[in-house]
């Protein structure tokens, strides 16, 4: 099913729209079948949380913003599942936060990355990193392609943001000394574990709202800030993420028992 014939009067439209936006992904070769599952998972988490963005995704969301500002050198690593759902987002943001793209994939081959760069460049990207041999540089323990990045980007950068990634190469790269943001719905996941600053919500919902804080915080001085990154806890804002589902999920089962009870 391709977006437009997605029946706005579906109860499920907006999922319907996004699962419509990742199989055209996958037809013209951006997104793989890993991908694809790996939206499954997403989608469970988002069903957990309640498919809105909560106010512990918006505190994340400032911090990670304020990090962007304040970094030298980030960069924002696109696998084929950003490039289906949020092309035009991860553009805008690496232009106003003068950050490179880089296309970095666990199942690399000449095609995808291509494809994935025609679709970035559509969307105005001027520079894109990481595409065939520019990859020349690898990252230490990880065994899959993604240990292969370009030296003009996530090698030398002090900032990387990586929604939707796997934990290892999260691992490597916190261990590596850089500021690692994510993506993620799944609070449990190792990313999410290990990353320096993690936004529990779709990617579809964070992206537009990460671009506006940008734009809200970009002529605040160094200190207010320094302040935001200072100040936000991730262990914290995770056990909060966990606690949030813990409680929606008891307030649910709550309200079926009196379903239940109606019932008789
Ligand atoms: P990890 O390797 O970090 O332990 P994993 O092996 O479960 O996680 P991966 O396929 O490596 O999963 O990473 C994909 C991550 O992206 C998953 O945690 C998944 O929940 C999350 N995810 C998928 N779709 C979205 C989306 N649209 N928005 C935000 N997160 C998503
Ligand atoms: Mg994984």
């Amino acid at each position: 099913m391709d977006e437009e014939e997605v029946s706005p009067d579906h109860p499920r439209a907006t999922s319907l729209r996004i699962r419509a936006k990742l199989t055209h992904g996958f037809k013209i070769g951006i997104t793989s079948a890993f991908g694809l599952f790996a939206h499954g998972r997403g989608e469970a988490f988002d069903y957990l949380i309640g498919e809105e963005t909560t106010e512990n995704a918006t505190r994340a969301i400032r911090a990670a913003a304020a990090s962007f500002l304040l970094a030298r050198h980030s960069v924002l690593s696109v696998n084929g599942n950003v490039a289906a759902l949020v092309p035009q987002e991860l553009v805008e943001l690496s232009t106003i936060t003068a950050s490179k793209l880089e296309v970095n994939l666990y199942h690399r081959g000449g095609a995808r990355e291509e494809a994935i760069a025609d679709v970035l460049r559509k969307a105005g990207a001027k520079e894109i990193l990481g595409i065939g041999k520019a990859a020349s540089a690898t990252i230490p323990e990880i065994c899959s392609d993604r240990r292969r990045v370009d030296p003009k980007g996530i090698l030398i950068a002090d900032t990387v943001f990586v929604p939707l990634e796997d934990g290892d190469r999260t691992e490597a790269l916190v261990k590596l000394g850089k500021t690692v943001i994510t993506v993620d719905l799944n609070p449990l996941s190792r990313t999410a574990q290990m990353s320096t600053i993690t936004i529990v919500d779709n990617v579809v919902r964070a992206m537009p709202l990460l671009v506006k804080a940008v734009k809200l915080l970009e002529n605040e001085p160094e200190q207010t800030l320094q302040k935001i990154v200072r100040t936000f806890n991730n262990r914290q804002n995770l056990r909060e993420a966990i606690e949030l589902i813990n409680t929606r999920l008891i307030r649910l089962a709550e309200q079926q028992s009196d379903t239940d009870e109606g019932g008789d």
